[in-house]
């Protein structure tokens, strides 16, 4: 079978289009062919070494398809079932395996194209705006990327909450979907200062949390946005990772509140990664969660896909299919 793998860390080049064996899955895993698997930033921080994996590496790690075997043990999927996880083990490749555990089943109103934009990036926004900081009816948050795979999603459930939301983009085609996802108003941060757009936005009180996916660049301004005693979330590094900083900074801008949040701690056992699940999955097949898959590369082409994300060049999901 097809699998991109890098044998060693890098730029978009080092990615390898190889002819694998399909694997065995081991005790308490299955085995899926890969219907459509997702491009997300945390694969390019795989390629590029910021996070650390064994080599060579088949990158990707959500991806939704048929099971084709089970490993000894599993009770939960039978080969034909329809399954996807954000924890597959290499899902850019032709077939994958995944810990029984860390996937769940797709329901009949759902496809594979939606479910593998939903699985990490969907489960992200959810925990984000159901969990880290619970949005209720009134509150004021700051989204940044908004048009990018996280963000479109992040908007429609904080709006779904009852929450005002400001949304950060680059360009005035990413400003149009953040708007058609939601949100109340939209910064081009490329041009304009978003800390005075959120002063603006509040009647100069401040965000009650920002949601920071962008990281190095944003992280100083960020902070600025907030109300005394906000949330700070920061949670990834798009543009690289945040800068050290002293506890005293959280004094200094008013008491402020900062957590790092990551996907794993927010689905900690089977039961909360499926109940998580089964909530977007049911928001997207009945339409009232939008889900926006803005490009589909050959499994071949994962390079490009790679390149057009770095390059803030893609909007909603990107996706491969084998
Ligand atoms: P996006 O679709 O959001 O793509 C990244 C976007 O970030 C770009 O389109 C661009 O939008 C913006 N951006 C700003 N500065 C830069 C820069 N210097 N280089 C590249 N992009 C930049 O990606 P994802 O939805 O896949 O992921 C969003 C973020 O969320 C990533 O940082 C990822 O690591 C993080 N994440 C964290 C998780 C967690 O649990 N902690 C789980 C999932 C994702 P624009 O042009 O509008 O500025």
């Amino acid at each position: 079978m097809l699998a991109i793998r890098i044998h060693e860390t890098g730029g978009a080049e080092k990615l390898r289009a190889e002819e694998i064996p399909v694997p065995a899955p081991r005790a308490g895993e299955v085995r899926f062919r890969v219907e459509a698997a997702g491009v997300n930033f945390i694969d390019v921080y795989f390629r590029r070494g910021l996070y650390k994996a064994d080599l060579p590496h088949t990158l990707g790690q959500e991806a939704a398809g048929t099971v084709t075997a089970v490993g000894e043990g599993v009770a939960d999927f039978r080969v034909g079932d329809r399954i996807g996880s954000a924890k597959v083990l290499g899902a850019y490749a032709g077939e994958a395996l995944v810990s029984a555990a860390a996937a769940v089943p797709i329901p009949a109103g759902v496809t594979s194209a939606q479910a593998a934009a939903l699985l990490l990036q969907g489960m992200t926004a959810h925990y984000l705006a159901v969990d880290t900081f619970p949005l209720k009816a009134g509150d004021q948050a700051l989204v940044h990327a908004g048009a990018g795979g996280v963000g479109l999603l992040l908007i429609q459930i904080a709006k779904r909450r009852g929450a005002r939301v400001l949304a950060t983009v680059g360009t005035e085609a990413k400003a149009e979907l953040a708007r058609g996802a939601g949100a109340d108003a939209v910064c081009l941060y490329t041009r304009d200062n978003f800390t005075a757009a959120a002063r603006e936005f509040t009647g100069g009180r401040g965000m009650d949390v920002v949601y920071d996916s962008v990281g190095k660049d944003t992280f100083a301004g960020s902070i600025d946005s907030l109300r005394p005693r906000g949330m700070m979330v920061t949670y990834g590094n798009s543009s690289g990772p945040v800068p050290d900083f002293a506890p005293l900074l959280l004094a200094q801008k008013g008491s402020l509140f900062i957590t790092r949040p990551t996907l794993a701690h927010y689905t900690l056992t089977p039961a909360e990664l499926r109940g998580r699940a089964a909530e977007l999955f049911a928001w997207a097949a009945s339409g009232a969660l939008g889900v926006r898959v803005g490009a589909t590369y050959p499994l071949a082409q994962a390079a490009d896909a790679h390149r057009a994300l770095e390059g803030r060049e893609t909007t909603g999901k990107v996706l491969l299919v084998p």
